[in-house]
């Protein structure tokens, strides 16, 4: 089948109004699920983004009831010449579609599990907490992230970091297989043997390449883990800094840590003693067992004193909620000298700071192995993440001369940083993989990858 070619415009460009009365009489009787137009009921919950900077204005919202309606809406899309996007959960959402076709695969949310070979199939409005209700009762756990509520596959398409990350790799690893709707309307398989640089370019680099009807991906034999969260007096922290820095060097994949400086919500939820204070978190993860863990988590504890609260604790995976939330700046580092430590501390404990959260993560593990044939995902050997929660650009300007240089895309808000999540070899490799795919760079509503000329 021929389509009409995308006009290169911006995604912004389209004048809402006119692609508004083009799109509405060319839909009826095309999807399955329901449409939604400005106006009516259902448009603005459809159209939402979890990015409050982001006010979309679709000239409509399809919710897919079927994978066919994902061909039906990228086909349509084309006819009509509107920018196109695809949503799932609106949590990775940075680019609004003005003028054009939101495709919502929310209802698509099917899994099956096949625990004799140890994978999933999803649909691609899957949530993270639907695969995990399905896995867990096999024992197995996916690559999941931090809140249950991602979607399943924006996520691992950007990669997909989560807590058994160090151990198993990123998310984007895992995947075996796809179904696609390509831009010009085919529904092709992407897999080591069909397509294979589409295989490639889907692992790590987004939506650029398609929309995905379906994800088949590995699963892994984590039932229980040992994990959660310790709180400790802010004191400390200078120290404990500096030993956390030096101590991830001495643990094993199975171990994943984050040290985190926060502050507490001032609620009766959270536990009295850290209520409404800032404290100094370690959240961690065992794939394992309490006692081996207690042992690795040994010298941090004795340089951060006495815990406010500890609650690690021997749970199910399934039920190990880490908390987290979208990055606001997220950077990366292949070292963390003291004065990056030292800039941090200060920056959050001086009077009237804007900063609100840091985080420091430890990376690595097997999400620096990748397999010869691994995808996109870029800086695999960076050993930290720093996220930094809140307005502080004289401190964003100070660790830069620190950081790789690069970023990690599920944590890029700023689609104009997009190349920044890869290597410039991987960069250039995507392009041409886009320009093979997409030569119009239909697929431009995201963090957007153009063609190579
Ligand atoms: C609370 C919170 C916690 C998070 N924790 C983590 C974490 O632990 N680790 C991590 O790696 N990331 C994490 N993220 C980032 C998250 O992985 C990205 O925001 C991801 O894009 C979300 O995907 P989604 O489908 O839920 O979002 P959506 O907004 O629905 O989609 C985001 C983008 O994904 C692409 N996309 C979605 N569905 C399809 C499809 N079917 N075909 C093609 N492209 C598609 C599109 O480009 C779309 O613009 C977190 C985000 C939040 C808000």
């Amino acid at each position: 089948m021929s389509l009409p070619a995308a006009r290169r415009t911006s995604p912004t460009a389209a004048d809402p109004h006119d692609a508004e009365r083009r799109t509405r009489p060319a839909l009826p009787g095309r999807f399955t699920g329901p449409s939604h137009l400005p106006g009516g009921a259902g448009y603005d919950e459809q159209r939402r983004s979890l990015n409050p900077a982001v006010d979309s204005r679709p000239a409509v919202v399809i919710e897919a009831g079927r994978a066919a309606d994902v061909r039906a809406a990228v086909v349509a899309a084309r006819e009509l010449d509107v920018p196109f996007a695809v949503q799932a959960t609106g949590h990775g959402t940075h680019v609004p579609t003005d003028g054009g076709i939101l495709l919502k695969t929310s209802a698509l949310a099917a899994v099956l599990v096949d625990p004799a070979r140890r994978i999933a199939r999803v649909g691609p409005g899957a949530r993270w907490g639907d695969v995990l209700t399905a896995a867990a009762p096999f024992g197995l756990a996916p690559l999941s992230g931090s809140a249950t509520s991602v979607g399943v596959t924006g996520y691992t398409l950007g990669g997909g970091v989560g807590w058994l990350a160090r151990r198993y790799g990123f998310a984007a690893d895992s995947v075996l297989r796809a179904h696609v709707v390509t831009a010009d309307g085919r529904l092709v398989t992407a897999s080591r043997e069909h397509n294979p640089e589409l295989f490639w370019a889907l692992r790590g680099g987004g939506g650029n390449f398609g929309v995905v009807t379906s994800l088949e991906f590995r699963l892994y034999p984590v039932a229980r883990v040992y994990a959660g969260a310790l709180y400790f007096p802010i004191d400390t922290a200078a120290e404990t800094m500096a030993r956390y820095r030096d101590w991830v060097d001495t643990v094993p994949d199975e171990l994943s840590t984050a040290l985190l400086l926060r502050e507490m919500p001032d609620s009766p939820d959270i536990a009295e003693p850290i209520r409404g204070r800032r404290v100094l978190t370690i959240k961690a993860m065992y794939a394992g067992a309490a006692a081996p863990a207690e042992r690795l988590l040994q010298p941090l504890r004795s340089i951060a004193g006495p815990a406010l609260v500890d609650a690690l604790r021997p749970i199910r995976y399934a039920d190990a909620a880490m908390g987290g939330t979208a990055a606001r700046h997220l950077d990366l580092y292949r070292r963390l000298p003291d004065t990056v430590l030292e800039s941090l501390l200060s920056a959050y404990t001086e009077p009237g700071s804007t900063v609100a959260n840091i985080e420091i993560r430890h990376w690595r593990g097997a999400m620096a192995r990748p397999a010869a044939d691994a995808g996109p995902v870029g800086h695999r050997s960076a050993p930290f993440s720093v996220i930094v929660d809140g307005r502080d650009p004289e401190l964003i300007e100070r660790l830069r001369p620190h950081g790789v240089g690069g970023s990690f895309l599920n944590f890029l808000t700023d689609p104009t940083r997009t190349a920044s999540a890869y290597t410039a070899a991987d960069y250039r490799k995507l392009r041409e993989v886009k320009a093979q795919y997409d030569p119009d760079n239909f697929f431009r509503v995201n963090h957007n990858i153009p063609p190579a000329r």
